[in-house]
């Protein structure tokens, strides 16, 4: 998957269209990819409410891969929207706790401090290998940074490694 920063969204029967802005380019080889048709994705924004994203799909020509297109306020393979989690992560006690299970919150709050965690070492190390890369996030707030940890990783194509059962949960 790749992640977009800037997108243009539009409503259509209740299903919220995304459109990145800019050329997709592929994670693993840095090619220019070509659409290839959308899928459906649901994100659940407070435990109440469910959002239809009809999310575009590209196709690389040269290493012959898949990727769908994510906007920054989704996590891959998460229900949730990164605002959901860092509301977790900065303010545990709220009353988000209700609307999920006990079990589902214990788990949502493991898997976003491990992230913030890795997110961090790993955006240190893109820092080291790539000094010219632009690191423009709000570090003071956890949204934020949480956003910009999921592009650097996904976009690095650095995803397939949080495989250890914290991180994917
Ligand atoms: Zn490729």
């Amino acid at each position: 998957m790749i992640i977009v920063s800037r997108f243009i969204e539009k409503v259509k029967d209740g299903i919220i269209k995304i459109i990145g802005i800019g050329a997709a380019i592929c994670p693993i080889c840095r090619n220019e990819m070509k659409s290839h048709g959308r899928c459906t994705r649901y994100v659940e924004i407070s435990g109440e409410e469910r959002r239809t994203y009809s999310l575009r799909v590209f196709f690389c020509p040269r290493c012959h891969h898949y990727h769908r297109e994510l906007p920054d306020f989704m996590i891959p393979y998460k229900h949730y929207s990164a605002e959901t989690y860092a509301e977790i992560h900065n303010n545990p006690s709220n009353c988000f706790k209700c609307s999920v299970d006990e079990h589902s919150f214990r788990r949502m709050r493991a898997w976003v401090s491990a992230f913030m965690k890795f997110g961090e070492a790993m955006a240190e190390r893109i820092k080291i290998e790539y000094p010219s890369l632009k690191t423009n996030h709000d570090a003071e707030l956890t949204e934020s940074k949480l956003k910009y940890f999921v592009k650097v990783v996904a976009n690095s194509n650095e995803w397939k490694f949080i495989g250890s059962p914290v991180l994917s949960g």
